[in-house]
């Protein structure tokens, strides 16, 4: 999957993210009342997560055993966050550990006409092993290290926040994960202290 904004004749499930996906996997452990909560605690929920990241998985994903790609996801999960806040703050990245990620990974991709004679492109994963399972992630992680302007990556702002965005409102200026969470507590947080300054 591309950063939106790219073309590709590749033809993917849409992303039902608002966020990159290697924003919003970063984003399944919020800060929830002072405490990190990590919103992936069984193989479901990986699955769910890579369905609305476009990446839906067929059924070969059921043989796997018990836990193992709800621990890889969080193990992947945690990769990419150190890559992410260390080209963030320009720091040198080790990529091995991504790299053998991105090792595992197995696909192809596939030719498809539909019913009104157009033809797309689809690329398909093999997905024996929690690795495969979440190599299109890997890959996607990979392709935003590279393409992403990182000038627009930023966590919010809000201290009781740890979420990252994509700023690609036009003026650049975006400062919080969501305007109708952490933007409106900032709002209304400035409101009161107008009001104490002036009372
Ligand atoms: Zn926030």
């Amino acid at each position: 999957m591309s950063i939106s904004g790219q073309e590709s004749a590749l033809h993917d499930q849409p992303n039902t993210f608002t966020e990159p996906p290697t924003l919003q996997i970063l984003n399944t452990v919020p800060l929830v009342d002072g405490e990190l909560v990590d919103s992936l605690q069984s193989d479901s929920d990986v699955l769910q997560w890579l369905a609305q990241a476009g990446w839906p998985v067929a059924k070969e994903s059921s043989n796997l055993r018990p836990s193992t790609l709800l621990n890889a996801a969080r193990k992947l999960r945690e990769m990419i966050r150190t890559l992410v806040e260390r080209r963030k703050a320009e720091k040198r990245l080790d990529v091995s550990t991504l790299n053998e990620f991105l090792s595992e990974s197995r696909s192809y991709l596939e030719l498809a006409t539909d019913k009104s004679g157009s033809t797309h492109l689809t690329r398909r994963w093999k997905r024996r092993t929690p690795e495969e399972v979440l190599a299109p992630l890997a890959e996607a992680a990979a392709d935003f290290l590279v393409t992403a302007n990182f000038d627009l990556v930023r966590p919010c702002e809000s201290e009781d926040c740890v979420l990252w965005f994509y700023d690609q409102t036009k003026s650049h200026r975006r400062r919080w994960c969501s305007m109708a969470t952490c933007g409106n507590r900032h709002k209304v947080a400035a409101f009161r202290k107008r009001q104490q300054s002036t009372a």
